[in-house]
């Protein structure tokens, strides 16, 4: 007997049986019962959530000879020569195994021509922002004019890589990520179908590893039913594809209250240990956090989340505000966009369990940091809110010498530097208000000079504030001449935040990307960058 994977055997042969996408599945079923359908459609989404199963049922439903409430029938010659891949009307084209120019060429070579067996010719376009330009110039000019009987659905995983010109020839759906729990019903129902013997805990841990994706979650259960021999069971899931450690998650958010950067590195290294893919481990973290949010605001009883650890859930809600979670979840967006421009995954995990590490505590250790720059350090016993990061600060390698020291004044409170007044604060707490101010700043001198307060703001950055003199830097191949006349409002604008001071401009190092605030302000970074001499790699 030969064996149909369960993604084949289980594959919808009709709208009401997609899984997860009810919005998709109605607006079309709507559509083909009033005979409006369309001859361009965009589906995009994670990767299978059902994108190209709802381009073939479509390709059917306006095929089908017997339609029945715009479902198709299933049982006339299109549905079955559709269902079984064989429809000579039905073009499917995979646009990422190459870039599909002569596809494209051939599709308009052919689309004139009525179609042979069915009412509609259709073309599928799979991962359609593979195209090649040439290609998508083609296909313009197809959906530009299309025959009555052609009929465009295209599938892609990046919308925002498909050109404008051709989203604007396209109704768009977006198909979403499909629930854990609608993913173990649909495992349920199919083990109950199949008479395959099963318990819960194995379709949760199927559903979590499939992280969204339907077709994932049945050829994991296809792997674990193969090793098992038969069956779906909690010990042969986890022997099979190991278990999604939910713990490793909680252990990234204890971070946030030990602030142990110690315990950052362990779990960094028992992340790397364990073989878990950087990229991967960031996704399943921002999830977590995000269950961690709506447990916030739901409570545990309506989340998405394995039964055993709802009492874990609960208890981290209970200890992080909705704002810090918030945080958290941004620091990790900005963490996997980095990833995504190529800065190393292992180092980027590493500085954002770090970030978490020192959560909270970003004013206090920037303010250390700035102490530093001012060569404070020696002359001062830490604050008692210091304390905490005092050992992880003083081991790094390369404190500068604690010359000319000058001391910070009594009046000025290490963790409210804002509170002291331009004559009593000290040099770096004066240069950190002009930077972080700075495009304020820069935006009140254009109201005099538009164009250079411009360039003023995108290539200077302010480095250095020494016997009221700020150092503004710029990049070597900068031309200062072309900023010098905006000096005299920059420094009629620094009156209010600094008090009296003189600009000088510069040619010199200055920070990787100033606009980027986040990075700017990111104390673990600026102490790699100030403390070890390193650079961002982008
Ligand atoms: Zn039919």
């Amino acid at each position: 007997m030969s064996y149909l994977v369960l993604a084949r055997k289980y594959r919808p042969k009709r709208f009401s049986e997609l899984v997860g996408q009810p919005h998709v599945a109605r607006t079309l079923l709507n559509g083909l019962r009033q005979g409006r359908v369309a001859h361009a459609y965009l589906f995009s989404g994670p990767r299978g959530v059902g994108k190209t199963t709802t381009a073939r049922l479509l390709a059917r439903a306006i095929n089908c000879l017997h339609p029945l409430d715009g479902e198709p029938c299933g049982k006339c010659p299109p549905c079955t020569s559709i269902g079984e891949g064989r429809a000579l009307d039905v073009i499917e084209i995979d646009a990422a195994s190459n870039t599909g120019v002569d596809d494209i060429r051939q599709l308009r070579e052919g689309i004139n021509y009525v179609p042979v067996e069915c009412r509609a010719k259709v073309y599928i376009i799979d991962e359609v922002h593979m195209l090649s330009i040439n290609a998508f110039n083609a296909l313009l000019k197809t959906l530009e004019e299309p025959p009555e009987h052609a009929y465009f659905y295209l599938a892609t995983t990046a919308p925002q890589k498909v050109p404008a010109t051709i989203l604007s020839r396209c109704q768009r759906f977006d198909f979403r990520r499909v629930s854990t729990a609608e993913i173990r019903a649909h495992l349920e129902f199919i083990c109950k179908s199949e008479q395959l013997p099963f318990d819960q805990e194995a379709l949760e841990i199927v559903a979590r590893r499939a992280d969204g994706s339907v077709r994932d979650s049945l050829s994991i259960a296809d792997q674990v039913i193969a090793f098992a021999g038969g069956r779906l069971l909690k010990q042969d899931a986890i022997e099979a594809v190991g278990e999604v450690r939910l713990d490793l998650y909680f252990k990234a958010l204890d971070l946030v209250e030990s602030r142990d950067l110690a315990q950052a590195f362990a779990l960094d290294e028992e992340l790397s240990s364990s073989g878990a893919d950087p990229q991967d481990f960031l996704v399943g973290l921002q999830n977590h956090l995000i269950q961690v949010l709506h447990t916030k605001t739901l409570g545990a009883g309506k989340m998405d989340v394995p039964q055993d650890s709802r009492s874990e859930f609960t208890q981290f809600a209970a200890r992080l505000t909705e704002a810090d979670l918030i945080r958290l979840l941004q620091y990790c967006a900005a963490a996997e966009v980095d990833m995504r421009r190529n800065f190393n995954p292992r180092i980027r995990l590493q500085l954002l369990l770090l970030k978490f590490a020192s959560f909270d505590q970003s004013v206090v250790l920037g303010d250390l940091i700035r102490r530093l720059e001012s060569k404070t350090i020696s002359s001062e016993p830490p604050t008692a809110s210091a304390k905490p990061q005092k050992s992880s600060t003083s081991s790094l390698p390369g404190s500068r010498k604690s010359q000319n020291v000058e001391p910070l004044p009594a009046t000025a409170p290490a963790t409210a530097p804002s509170a002291s007044s331009p004559n009593t604060a000290s040099d770096a707490e004066l240069l950190s208000r002009v930077q972080s101010a700075w495009s304020e700043i820069c935006a009140a001198v254009s109201k005099e000079h538009n164009s250079r307060a411009r360039m003023l703001q995108l290539g200077g950055y302010p480095t250095a504030f020494r016997n009221r003199v700020l150092t503004v830097n710029f990049a070597k191949s900068f031309d200062l001449d072309a900023v010098r006349g905006c000096i005299p409002s920059l420094q009629k604008e620094l009156v209010p935040l600094v008090g009296e001071v003189q600009v000088g401009l510069a040619l010199g190092p200055i920070p990787q990307s100033s606009s980027d605030e986040e990075s700017e302000n990111d104390p673990v970074l600026n102490l790699l960058k100030e403390r070890l001499d390193a650079k961002p790699i982008n």
